[in-house]
């Protein structure tokens, strides 16, 4: 099956806003072994969305158009499209009680009583009119639904799947994957068999790399790979379970202690995971990564378990003050250094009564670098119980990517503190 994704809307070329549903969608796709032949971004007008949908169909069988389906008068998708493809638009009941219902809950937490200006606004309707012979997607968490199409034979471009999901992604993750992935389920050729493994701590290229002689071992494995700073994700897919079973052992055996385990979707996860299991208290002192650990933490439910709290000494009046740092140490080797790592790294975990601590204090850049120093250069302390670790590490890229690496490292040193493996 050869997928095609159609973004519509103005403020996605204006760069206005990042296309994240083409990125959310892609890596629910790509857990399936599914990688869209084509990704087309066009302008609300709906010629640009006609033209748009005729090249995607040209190239793919099943297409997916995320945007343009509210009840604005430029929210012009569903009318373009099914005049396009010559489906008259009908009355949906069961979506248009939802955006009668919807629209009465919105008008009673706003409190706007019975109020005439207040009542459902016609447009809104114009929601619920869907191309004739369609499947509605029902939306739960606003008020455009989706929609299903499947050309017939004599249309213009028959045998093709066109599923609309509204733009909003608090609105679009959820259609997607509780309606749209078991469409394509039913649409794919044949079974296909899937896994994502994260791997932590090995570069994209050793990855794959490594991978060579299972890929060779298993001729119908599709492999992809995607690099974000805290991993690798390897996804794995194949017809057949046992070809997937054999394979996934291969990696298992392979990349041994990197692997997340199971049900773990990041570092900071399984981190969370496993303090909570060993009842230890983590508190983080982070200079240039300027609480950024601590969000990774605090996103993930149940941090309160384990995570006492941060402190954030960017000044070095507050790394002497709050964390106990030598002015000595400051004066002779610097914020950027292992001794002043060491003494955040006391300072966090006693003042905040903690078994585990991480703490960074680096150069991020642009700026801000020397020969001795440079850009790049961070130091990072992790303690787990009498366990304690101080790294300099010289990392390489933008502000953005060296703080990620920072959080990134730091995360999975303790992870691997904790498991015993370092
Ligand atoms: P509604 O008009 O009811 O909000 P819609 O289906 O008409 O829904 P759009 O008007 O196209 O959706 O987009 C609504 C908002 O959703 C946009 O302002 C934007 O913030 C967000 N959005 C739209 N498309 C995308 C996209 N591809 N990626 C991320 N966000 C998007």
């Amino acid at each position: 099956m050869k997928i095609g994704i159609l973004c519509i809307g103005d403020e996605l070329l204006k760069g206005a806003v990042v296309n994240t549903n083409l990125s959310y969608m892609g890596q629910k796709l790509l857990e399936l072994g599914l990688v869209p032949e084509l990704s087309l971004e066009v302008p609300d007008r709906p010629g640009d969305v006609v033209r748009g949908l005729e090249f995607a169909m040209r190239c793919a069988d099943f297409i997916i158009t995320s945007g343009g389906l509210g009840p604005t008068a430029d929210d012009l998708t569903k009318p373009s499209i099914a005049e396009y493809l010559g489906y008259p638009l009908e009355l949906c009941n069961e979506a248009a009680e939802a955006i009668k219902a919807r629209w009465t809950t919105l008008r009673n937490a706003h409190g706007w009583g019975q109020n005439a200006q207040h009542s459902l606004p016609f447009h809104f309707l114009n929601q619920a009119y869907v191309p004739k012979g369609c499947r509605v997607l029902m939306n739960r968490f606003g008020t455009a639904p989706g929609i299903y199409v499947a050309t017939k034979e004599g249309d213009r471009f028959p045998g093709k799947k066109i599923v609309m999901l509204p733009g909003p992604p608090s609105e679009l993750h959820p259609m997607f994957d509780d309606q749209v992935l078991p469409i394509v389920r039913e649409n794919m050729d044949g079974k296909i068999f899937s896994r994502l493994f994260h791997i932590s701590g090995v570069p994209e290229s050793k990855v794959e790399e490594s991978m060579q002689p299972v890929i060779a071992a298993f001729p119908e494995l599709s492999v992809a790979y995607c690099a974000a700073p805290e991993f690798v994700k390897l996804f794995l897919s194949a017809p057949d379970s046992g070809i997937l079973e054999s394979a996934s052992g291969r990696v298992r055996a392979i990349f041994a202690d990197s692997l997340l385990s199971d049900g773990s979707r990041t570092v900071a996860e399984e981190v969370v995971r496993l303090l909570a299991r060993a009842g230890h208290k983590l508190a983080t002192a982070e200079s240039c990564t300027g609480g950024m650990i601590a969000s990774l933490i605090t996103e993930i439910p149940g941090a309160s378990e384990i995570y006492l709290g941060s402190v954030v000494p960017y000044a070095n009046e507050v790394k002497t003050g709050a964390l106990g740092v030598r002015e000595a140490t400051l004066r002779t080797a610097g914020a950027v250094s292992a001794d002043c790592a060491a003494e955040m790294l006391d300072g966090v975990c006693g003042k905040l009564g903690a078994e585990c601590g991480i703490s960074v204090t680096g150069i991020a850049g642009p700026g801000g670098g020397t020969p001795e120093k440079p850009v790049g250069l961070v130091y990072i302390g992790v303690r787990y119980l009498d366990r304690v670790r101080i790294m300099e590490n010289r990392f390489r890229g933008s502000r953005e990517q060296i703080r990620a690496r920072t959080a990134a490292v730091a995360l999975n040193t303790l992870r691997r503190f904790i498991l015993g493996l370092d």
